[in-house]
């Protein structure tokens, strides 16, 4: 039986899990430094008070124990991969060898170098713990307005900076969050500001511009603060530098404006490109290592045409799923075929009961926007959870 590995339970690798699972005559051993799958992009209902974090989480046990004794599930994180001696290492210094391996061990925020101070005064959003704190974070805030009346009427400011997705996505809903707030306790204070920062000329740089002119105007009638084409040039504790002199003074900063291959993935010994994700074939697969695959955020994923993916969920499932058909095809004696990924579409939340969304030339934004939103959010989550449930009951029953 030929082993298959899997590092990272994210969209990619649980996408890689569910295509490969229906077969038998492999093992399929699933790795991850956490014992669930967070739903990154739900993220921001879950600070946002309209989730519990349970609603954001897929049990990566539970999953693994639904299918056939030939899937398992290991919980711990991934020192280093040897992709010549096709052995990973974990961190009990434990070796596990594999006869394929896909590497989906996603990307964390980048903390760039060339901003001072950034690492040490912001925070990142993409793990749970981040979101869970920064959730924390808030209602403690608000708790400590409502106890305290003096306190209410003090000033209160938070700078997200980058407006790409995450950042705008996470800016509305907070506003939308606080103005609700307000609303809801009639409480006369000041409002809490928060200012976005885009280096860009624009928020959601890149996308189609009537997306870009619904998001500004709908972030503008939340009361966030856009600051654009301006870069952060420095960060000191409570206070932001832009490059045109100006300071901003924040009580909490969070930082969205890049990504890059985790620490992990940079340590392999194969090429990578300025964000150290793997640079991969059009297979998927990373050269010289024709049993290694690289998906989702962990890799620099191309169309057609050569030019890079946006890192997305979506992008994320689709290479996990191609990744997993070629390791199908080896196995029956195939050749790998090049992938063919595309984005379909765009839903961005944009506080409440507001997204956006963009598929093909539909454009379309408000409360249908939205539920076709949760709607997609959904059709992902419900039959992850069902087989969770299913495979928390067959444990149950082997435990007796
Ligand atoms: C707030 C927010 C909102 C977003 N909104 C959207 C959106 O609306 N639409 C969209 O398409 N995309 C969105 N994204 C982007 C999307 O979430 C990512 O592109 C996607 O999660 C990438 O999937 P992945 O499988 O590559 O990695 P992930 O989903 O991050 O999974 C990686 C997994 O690998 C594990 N791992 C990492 N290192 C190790 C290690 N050394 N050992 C073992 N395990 C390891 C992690 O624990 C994790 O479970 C959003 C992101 C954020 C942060």
């Amino acid at each position: 039986m030929k082993d298959v590995l899997i590092v990272g339970g994210g969209y990619g690798g649980i996408a890689a899990l569910k295509t490969l699972a229906p077969r038998k005559d492999i093992t399929i051993t699933l790795l991850d430094q956490n014992p669930y799958h967070f739903l990154q992009t739900e993220g921001y209902s879950l600070i946002a008070g309209t989730l519990p974090f349970d609603k954001t989480i897929v049990n990566l046990n539970s999953l693994c124990q639904s299918y056939g004794e030939n899937i398992s599930f290991i919980h711990n994180g991934v020192s280093h991969i040897d992709l010549d001696s096709k052995c990973v290492y974990i961190e009990q210094k434990e070796q596990i060898f594999y006869d394929y391996l896909i590497i989906a061990t996603g990307s964390v925020t980048r903390m760039m170098d060339s901003i001072e101070g950034l690492q040490n005064c912001s925070y990142g959003i993409k793990s749970l713990r981040g979101a869970f704190h920064m959730k924390q974070f808030f209602e403690k805030e608000l708790f400590t307005r409502l106890e305290n009346h003096k306190h209410a009427k003090a000033h209160y400011s938070i700078v997200v900076g980058g407006a790409g997705l995450t950042g705008v996505e996470i800016a509305a809903e907070m506003q939308h969050y606080f103005n609700r707030y307000y609303k809801n306790n009639t409480l006369a204070c000041d409002k809490i500001t928060i200012h976005l920062i885009s280096g860009s000329d624009t928020v959601l740089k890149g996308m189609h511009p009537d997306i870009i002119k619904y998001a500004t105007k709908h972030l503008e009638h939340l009361g966030v603060i856009l600051h654009c084409g301006l870069h952060i040039s420095k960060v000191e504790p409570h206070k932001a530098y832009l490059e045109n002199g100006e300071v901003i003074d924040f009580d909490f900063m969070l930082f969205t404006g890049g990504i890059s291959a985790t620490a992990m993935v940079r340590s392999i010994e194969v090429e990578h490109n300025k964000l150290g994700q793997i640079i991969v074939n059009p297979t998927l697969q990373i050269p010289g290592h024709t049993e290694a695959f690289a998906v989702g955020d962990a890799a620099e994923i191309l169309d057609t045409k050569g030019k890079r993916i946006a890192d997305t969920a979506q992008a994320a499932i689709k290479s996990g799923i191609h990744a997993a058909s070629n390791i199908e095809h080896i196995l029956n004696g195939k050749e790998p075929v090049a992938a063919d990924i595309r984005i379909v579409g765009l839903a961005i939340a944009m506080g409440g009961n507001y997204a956006i969304l963009s598929i093909g030339s539909i454009k379309m934004r408000g409360k249908v926007a939205h539920y076709v939103k949760k709607l997609i959010e959904n059709l992902y989550k419900w039959p992850l959870w069902i087989r969770c449930r299913f495979g928390f009951n067959k444990a149950c029953e082997i435990e007796g």
